[in-house]
């Protein structure tokens, strides 16, 4: 496969997956007990869920009651005992000050690190909370991305074709010559397309065997199959 010129990336299940050890933490100081392994299920399991309701693709203005409805649901399918909703409302302030979804899935960091080695130009494209910069900055995989498009800041969220035209006219590079890399078949796969750009689905739980997108389990993956870096 020949690299395109530029790569744009999703970030939440495709770079990065909660830190349910944080998650944990905060739930507990609401007197909410839950073990982060049980939170560790339940996220697989939400993303799951998530592919069929459009949760990430909210307005700006709605954001806090989805964001709060997101981790009422992860502490639902943890088996948390308590009271949900205020734990859930208090994860979700806590991430609105700082991004809890901070920790990198197996493989992200070498794949942009391949992907970049190979001259390809990174733009990250987030439906996020203005966080999602400082975040990548804190996990240390800032540093490979040329520009960093995120939702809140900008005011466009995916699947709108124009979040990934954004990302592109910063790059000085046009659509026919980028892939979009996510997990969502609608936010990350549909938006891109709708712009005219090559979308490739990133599944890190197997949830998407049926889909007829390329497909692969992380990031290094893909990076693997575009450079053949091993
Ligand atoms: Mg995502």
């Amino acid at each position: 496969m020949t690299p395109p010129r530029a790569v744009l990336v999703d970030v939440g299940f495709t770079l990065v997956v909660c830190d349910t050890e944080e998650i944990a933490t905060i739930a507990g100081k609401s007197a909410v007990r839950v073990e982060p392994e049980a939170l560790d299920a339940a996220q697989a399991q939400l993303h799951a869920e998530l592919q069929q309701y459009s949760w990430a693709s909210h307005a700006k203005s709605q954001a806090p009651k989805s964001g709060a409805l997101f981790f009422r649901r992860l502490l639902e399918l943890s088996g948390a005992v308590g009271d949900l909703d205020t734990a859930a409302t208090t994860i979700w302030e806590s991430h609105l000050r700082r991004n809890l979804w901070r920790r990198p899935l197996p493989g992200a960091a070498e794949g942009l690190a391949s992907l970049r080695g190979a001259g390809v130009r990174l733009a990250v494209v987030s439906n996020s909370e203005g966080t999602v910069e400082t975040l990548l900055n804190e996990i240390g995989l800032g540093q490979f991305f040329d520009t960093i498009v995120d939702s809140w800041v900008v005011g466009i969220a995916k699947p709108d074709p124009r979040i990934f035209q954004l990302a592109l006219t910063r790059l000085g590079i046009a659509a026919n010559e980028a892939m979009m890399v996510g997990d969502s078949l609608v936010a990350d796969i549909q938006g891109a397309e709708a712009a005219g750009i090559r979308g490739v689905l990133i599944d890190p739980f197997g949830h998407h065997e049926e889909a007829t997108v390329p497909r692969y389990r992380s990031l290094r993956d893909f990076a693997i199959a575009l450079t053949g870096d091993t």
